[in-house]
């Protein structure tokens, strides 16, 4: 590991540099001092990226801010690999966060692969990482999965398809829509699946809270302050058919010693599953096995079978 930020700019090289999401004490100092050095700066809006600058005493050659957003892209790229081609260095920012997760970036990224150029990388802030990282839901698998759409029936066509998503998934969206987007999330996934809503983080009026879908909506809606910022959605994911059989099958173990509650409890511990399903099932088996004992015994009356 190495905290060296002098000398760190290599000729020819393309940097991948994360800026704030909010809280401009975010920039890391790698950051600034990649942005001192190269010799342009490829930015998703020159005006926000030139006050980030300024803010940091930044300098930049004469001309050294390029504009690279979705509408340029494409044309913009082929320039900038010939200039990196030619050995001078160049920066990729966008207006926050990381560049290219739902922001410019993809297709210069694409071509200085495709051309050879180095590609490195100044990690940083991530509102969808963030979220995550403060939601309280299972971190080991997830999907990002960028802007929720803004028609109603697109937005529903993405939530059906985690109806039987085993990972986290992650969702931007926008200031405008939350409430929809809360209506709709609880009209397909129901009001139980546990969401995380993450506004303004890093900022001044950070909050993250995680509740139920049913009563997410219902808090969003008790103060208009909830519906104002940037927001983060981030959704539980459902356990793996393959989770729910393992499960099930150290339930029935332990529920020939013990009794449902006892044999739910253990079983959740042991395989990580949620208890009140276990505890339900466990009820099932248990009046299912004394059904069949009944059966079996009949009146009660031992019988040899004949
Ligand atoms: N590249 C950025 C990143 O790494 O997070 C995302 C850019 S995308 C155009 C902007 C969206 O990210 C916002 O509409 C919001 O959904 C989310 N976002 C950005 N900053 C945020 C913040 N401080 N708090 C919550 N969400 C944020």
């Amino acid at each position: 590991m190495s905290a060296s930020v002098e000398g760190e700019v290599k000729p020819g090289a393309l940097y991948v540099v994360a800026t704030p999401i909010g809280n401009l004490g975010d920039l890391s100092p790698r950051a600034m001092a990649v942005l001192g050095q190269v010799d342009r700066i490829a930015a998703e809006d020159t005006r926000t990226t030139a006050n980030l600058l300024s803010h940091f005493g930044i300098r930049t050659p004469e001309g050294g801010l390029v504009a690279l957003h979705d509408h340029n892209e494409a044309r913009v790229a082929d320039g900038l690999i010939r200039d990196l081609a030619a050995g001078g260095s160049l920066a990729l920012v966008s207006d926050a966060g990381t560049p290219l997760i739902s922001d410019p970036g993809y297709a210069l990224v694409r071509a200085a692969r495709a051309a050879e150029v180095p590609v490195y990388t100044v990690p940083g802030p991530c509102a969808a990482i963030a979220a995550l990282s403060v939601s309280g839901l299972a971190t080991d698998r997830f999907v990002f999965a960028g802007f929720l759409p803004a028609k109603s029936v697109a937005r529903r066509a993405a939530f059906e398809q985690l109806r039987h998503e085993p990972r986290t998934a992650i969702f931007y969206e926008s200031t405008h829509r939350i409430e929809d987007s809360l209506d709709d999330l609880v009209a397909v996934l129901g009001p139980e699946r546990r969401v995380c809503l993450a506004r303004e983080l890093s900022k001044r009026f950070e909050q993250s809270i995680t509740l139920t879908a049913g009563a997410l909506r219902d808090w969003q809606r008790e103060d208009p302050n909830r519906g104002r910022g940037e927001f983060v959605l981030v959704v539980e994911g459902v356990p793996d058919a393959a989770d729910d059989a393992a499960a099930e099958r150290v339930l029935r173990l332990l529920l020939a010693e013990l009794p449902p509650s006892r044999a739910a409890r253990l079983a959740a511990e042991i395989t990580g599953a949620p208890r009140k399903p276990l505890y339900a099932l466990a009820m099932k088996l248990a009046s299912e096995d004394e059904g069949e004992a009944e059966g079996a015994g009949g009146d009660g009356k031992e019988t040899d079978g004949r």
